[in-house]
């Protein structure tokens, strides 16, 4: 039984039909882990007994035919950004190495209910800043097709876990493009759902406005069916909201009108990518579907835009990492010397110059320069993608402006790598739902995959859902 490449609705049928336990299916990962993930670091923490014993319980309740709900059995990986009780969860930081979740987030809540099981959590930047998992205060995570490669960041150990066969799915959190671009890099699929679409409960905050948890699997049924697992209204988080999820019927996506924001397609975009996204253009074309271009006249403002927004609410978010309340307490004997030490001991680099950034653009006599400023753009951003809903579905564009690169490329330019957000930060700005899917039979010259983007209706989860399927099936 080889794991590594199979599907959710393949695993359901195999695990029903006696072909292998859920057991088998939790050993077989382990085993690829094992023998890969010294190398590749996707993993942070790996939680075998309990994993073992719950799939354990699965098989019990095979072996005296239950019903079995869709995920049950089935391998998933979690970003150690989702608390799970009294299990590590660092997100990837120092300042809370010694930190366990002190409660389920409620996307593991519902995954307990749907009897997934969990292997482990996933290594990521640290607190999710980062577009390469670098930045983690641990080890970086390697891309599964070349280690010497990123595999994307900051939910690079899920998508680099999924990849490798480390794990069947896994969830990941985006705020500016952390679910799809290490999914674009690691040729898998990843979903930013609608803000609010997911419970927000348990996750670790990084921008609040703009977070969301999304799944991401090998193919878009299977995060279709996880996300249906985890999506709809929380009594735990206000901002949650139930969208249009199911994925929209094959006969429908062929009616569809696909926009092409011209604004995506510059100079900056690496000819490889691009040509990855011509040849997705292509089969969208085949299938039925009116191609058009369109454009979003503010795009060229995102990225100066978020680097406002989410430094701003990522320095307030992490100003209870004090060592007394959460992270790791200091020596010191004062209550303004321990704070200090605390968090200068507890946060890495990037996360001091987000917290530097926004406490900047917050300041009295800045605020209304950067901060209000920026909200402004952002309502601009927003309403650019209103006008265009109006006359196209779905827009087509690249995840990511660039293939994968080397590790330590853009280490040292931070600039570098918050231009890999290019694509990203758009959507997560407008709050709309957005799904990249690897371009089928393509790989560039080093031999990494390269994704496209859907970006649909605020709420229409389903639109880029059931385009990204017509896609996957249309071979
Ligand atoms: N790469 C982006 C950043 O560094 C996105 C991070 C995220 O979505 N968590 O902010």
């Amino acid at each position: 039984m080889k794991l590594s490449s199979l599907t959710i609705a393949e695993f359901q049928k195999g695990l029903r039909s006696g072909e292998f336990s859920a057991r088998e299916a939790a050993e077989s990962a382990y085993s690829i882990i094992t023998e890969r993930d010294e190398e590749l670091g996707a993993y942070l923490h790996l939680l075998k007994d309990e994993a073992l014993s719950s799939a354990e319980g699965i098989d019990a309740a095979v072996a005296r035919g239950d019903e079995l709900p869709p995920l049950s059995g089935v391998p998933l990986a979690i970003k150690d950004t989702i608390l799970m009780e009294g299990v590590p969860t660092t997100a990837g930081s120092l300042a809370l190495r010694e930190y366990k979740g002190s409660y389920d987030a409620s996307v593991i809540t519902r995954l307990r209910e749907e009897r997934a099981v969990f292997l482990g959590k996933t290594n990521l930047d640290e607190f999710a800043m980062g577009s390469s998992t670098e930045h983690s205060a641990y080890y970086p995570a390697r891309h599964p097709l070349n280690t010497a490669y990123v595999p994307g960041g900051s939910s690079g150990g899920s998508a680099a876990a999924v990849m490798s066969g480390e794990a069947l799915a896994a969830l990941g959190s985006d705020t500016g493009g952390s679910v799809r671009q290490p999914a674009a890099f690691c040729g898998v699929v990843g979903l930013r759902p609608t803000y609010g679409a997911v419970s927000r409960h348990g996750l670790i905050a990084m921008a609040s406005s703009m977070d969301v948890i999304g799944p991401i699997g090998r193919t878009v049924e299977d995060v279709s069916i996880l996300f249906d697992a985890i999506r709809g209204k929380d009594v735990f988080d206000a901002t949650s909201v139930n969208v249009k999820g199911d994925m929209l019927p094959l006969e429908e996506t062929r009616r569809m009108t696909v926009g092409m924001p011209r604004e995506y397609f510059t100079e900056g975009l690496h000819e490889e990518v691009r040509r990855g996204v011509d040849m997705a253009r292509e089969t969208f074309e085949k299938l039925g579907m009116r191609i058009v271009e369109v454009s979003l006249p503010h795009t060229r403002h995102a990225i100066a835009c978020y680097y406002i927004v989410m430094p701003a609410e990522a320095s307030s978010n992490l100003a209870r990492y004090d060592g007394m309340r959460y992270g790791s307490r200091a020596a010191e004997r004062t209550l303004q010397k321990a704070y200090v030490e605390a968090r200068e001991a507890g946060f890495g680099e990037e996360v001091k110059r987000r917290i530097t950034l926004g406490t900047f653009v917050l300041s009295s006599g800045y605020y209304d320069a950067y901060y209000l400023e920026a909200g402004r753009v952002r309502q601009l951003i927003a309403h650019d993608f209103e006008e265009v809903f109006k006359s196209v579905d779905v827009l087509l564009t690249p995840t990511t402006p660039t293939p994968p690169f080397k590790l330590g490329e853009k280490t040292k330019d931070p600039l570098a790598l918050y231009l890999e957000d290019v694509f990203t930060v758009p959507a997560s700005l407008a709050g709309l739902p957005a799904l990249s899917v690897p371009v089928k039979d393509y790989r560039t010259k080093d031999g990494f995959p390269v994704g496209f983007q859907l970006t649909g209706r605020r709420g229409r989860d389903g639109d880029v859902l059931g385009a990204g399927y017509a896609y996957e099936k249309s071979y």
